[in-house]
């Protein structure tokens, strides 16, 4: 993935290697855009020598050896003051020369390109989008000019170790290099101007502010006692992982500390649910929400998602996914068990009876979570419902047991006021439905305006029914699967027959005369297997014509969709209605015959296109209705 500009394989000099054109960019909006944040740098480096801890006291439980006999997992930070250097010393799990090359200098993350794509040049915006990518070890070039990075992978021989080097802008430099001690060194050659990173009462109030919540000692040297060359080493954080503590002991500013380093984000969290459970079994659950989607949410390749599981304080793996179901993908956070063993394996986790528990009250503290932000924080909910409305929708096909719950966190575009976007509960609905209304209306359509404009609404809005307006890719399917809500039935305007059975005492004629009969059968003559049926409308006041499926199919639009994707669907016709009230409709039945074959198509074709569909034949539309405009 890196592209070589010199390669020399037999000798141990310095491959140089350019950045992905990707990792390029990236680095160059950093530097600009977090500048004013510049010191988060040392927060992400901490991180990742924490995770590297993690992952060697993990592997070392099978194999101590690997801990090359200093078994006291530590970070160390060292500053050179002459030489102007600051170090970040860890003796975790280090890497070897392909982890090297794989790792640092690539961002194999799927969201890279969509980030550039979104990233506008204009500070502020970057800096936020920075912020959901997770800068990591680049944030480094935003204080140093050059980065040493000299690592050994823990167990392997001393020849093995590696040394990578960049200023950061177009080059690194990668090479084997014999080192004594095995993990990972980061060291930064500041910035003219940055000295400020080479004070210890700097690094000491950094570490209070971003790291102390760390699991391993993070230590500085004392002040040098006179006499002697360098002062011993002590910790500068409290060192005891932040959700083993009492929720009582613990600040927004440290659970918010913690969130970025286990969450990956450079944003506060949202809103966190801490709890220690005791009982049958023993565990503590932290789980955050996030305040913003990653770029890659809805693709569901998030390789990060899903909590981190500790056993007994020992990190076991990341991403355990078996914690949480698929819908719930945005949680982070930790999951520490008493009782799970320590070797517990992917494969284990999936069966495990204590997994499964655990799963299901951490489901169950989230949708609370959300709940009590629903009712206490509104303005909270709704922000977490415009970033992730749509993934908690697919709950409501993956976990029937929850869907009453989930069903109460939807959020839904209506006509009761449809420039308020996704506002209205299925509550609210409730409460405005009319004297004697059984069904819940919706509607659903490519996008927000189709939605909005469909003709199919234009009988509920006379008679003052509130429909929802559904626009979500995921909501034709979601509503495949819903089918009630407190007694209510979901009922789609733009399917069946509407069945308002007072139409005719607001003067609508349902029944059809003689002539209107022989009209529409002539149509459906004129339009023959295009559709199933046509008919005279209830639903129609102003438009002239709509296209209706059966009760069970698909909306068009997603039926539309689906072919394109190459799947085989039963056949299903919709019915055209007519709205026999309509000039257009008088003017179809006085036509002679050419013209009643184009307008009779017009019908048809209006109809699709006010559902936000696509003509079958776009071309043969505008020749018909150029004929019409030019009257020939
Ligand atoms: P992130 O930490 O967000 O994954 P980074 O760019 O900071 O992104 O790091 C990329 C990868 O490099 C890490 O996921 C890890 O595999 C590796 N890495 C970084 N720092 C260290 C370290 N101190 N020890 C071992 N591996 C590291």
């Amino acid at each position: 993935m890196t592209e070589k500009t010199q390669t020399q394989p037999k000798t141990p000099q310095p491959e140089t290697h350019a950045f992905q054109a990707e990792v390029r960019e990236v680095l160059r909006l950093m530097i600009h855009s977090l500048y004013s944040n510049k010191e988060i740098f040392l927060r992400e480096l901490v991180s990742n020598a924490s995770d590297a801890c993690d992952k060697l006291r993990f592997s070392a439980l099978k194999d101590d050896s690997l801990l090359g006999g200093d078994p006291e997992l530590r970070i160390e930070i060292e500053t050179d003051p002459e030489a102007r250097t600051l170090t970040i010393r860890d003796n975790g799990i280090g890497m070897n020369l392909a982890e090297v090359t794989e790792n640092i200098g690539t961002i194999a993350r799927s969201g890279t390109r969509q980030f550039l794509e979104q990233a506008s040049g204009e500070a502020d915006l970057d800096g936020k989008l920075i912020g959901q990518f997770g800068v990591g070890f680049y944030s480094s070039f935003i204080v140093a000019d050059r980065v040493t990075l000299l690592t050994r992978r823990a167990g392997a021989p001393a020849e093995e170790g590696v040394r990578w080097e960049s200023e950061g802008a177009g080059e690194f430099t990668i090479a084997p290099e014999k080192r004594e001690h095995q993990g990972t060194e980061v060291i930064l050659h500041l910035k003219e101007g940055e000295d400020e990173f080479l004070q210890s009462w700097t690094l000491r109030r950094l570490i209070g502010r971003y790291s102390d919540h760390i699991g391993f000692p993070i230590c500085l040297r004392k002040d040098a006692v006179e006499g002697e060359e360098q002062g011993e080493w002590e910790p500068a954080n409290q060192a005891s992982a932040l959700w083993t503590l009492p929720k009582t002991d613990i600040s927004d500013e440290e659970y918010q500390a913690f969130y970025k380093h286990v969450g990956h984000d450079m944003d506060d969290a949202l809103a966190w649910a801490h709890n220690h459970v005791e009982g049958a079994q023993n565990y503590v659950s932290l789980l955050y929400l996030p305040a913003r989607a990653p770029l890659d949410i809805m693709l569901q390749r998030d390789e990060r998602q899903g909590l981190r599981l500790y056993v007994k304080r020992v990190f076991i793996m990341d991403a355990a996914e078996q914690l949480l179901p698929h819908y719930l993908r945005f949680v982070r956070g930790v999951v520490d068990s008493d009782d799970l063993p320590l070797n517990v394996s992917r494969e284990l986790l999936q069966e495990n009876d204590l997994v499964r528990k655990i799963r299901s009250a951490v489901v169950r503290r989230t949708l609370d979570l959300l709940g009590r932000l629903a009712d206490h924080e509104q303005d909270k909910f709704l922000s977490f419902w415009d970033e992730f409305g749509p993934v908690l929708k697919e709950g409501v096909v993956e976990d029937t047991a929850n869907r009453e719950k989930i069903a109460a966190l939807l959020r839904f575009s209506s006509t009761h006021d449809p420039e308020a976007g996704q506002r209205t509960s299925l509550a609210d609905y409730i409460v405005r439905m009319q004297e004697g209304q059984e069904h819940i209306w919706f509607v659903t359509a490519e996008n927000f305006k189709a939605a909005k404009n469909s003709p199919h609404l234009e009988i509920f809005r006379k008679k003052g029914i509130e429909v929802l307006l559904l626009s979500d890719r995921i909501d034709e399917w979601m509503m495949g699967y819903f089918t009630e809500f407190e007694g209510h039935t979901f009922r789609s305007v733009a399917k069946g027959e509407v069945g308002f059975d007072d139409t005719q005492e607001e003067g609508k004629e349902v029944e059809s005369s003689p002539e209107q009969q022989d009209l529409l059968k002539r149509i459906s003559g004129v339009l023959g297997e295009e559709v199933a049926e046509v008919r005279a409308s209830q639903r129609l006041t102003d438009s002239a014509s709509c296209l209706v499926m059966g009760e069970h199919d698909l909306a068009l639009h997603m039926r539309h969709m689906l072919e394109q994707a190459g799947q085989q669907l039963p056949d299903s016709r919709p019915v055209l209605e007519v709205n026999l009230d309509h000039p257009m409709l008088a003017r179809v039945a006085s036509a002679e015959e050419g013209r009643f074959n184009d307008l009779a198509h017009i019908l048809y074709e209006q109809a699709v296109l006010a559902e936000g569909g696509q003509l079958d034949d776009p071309a043969g539309f505008v020749q018909r209705l150029n004929r019409i405009m030019l009257d020939v």
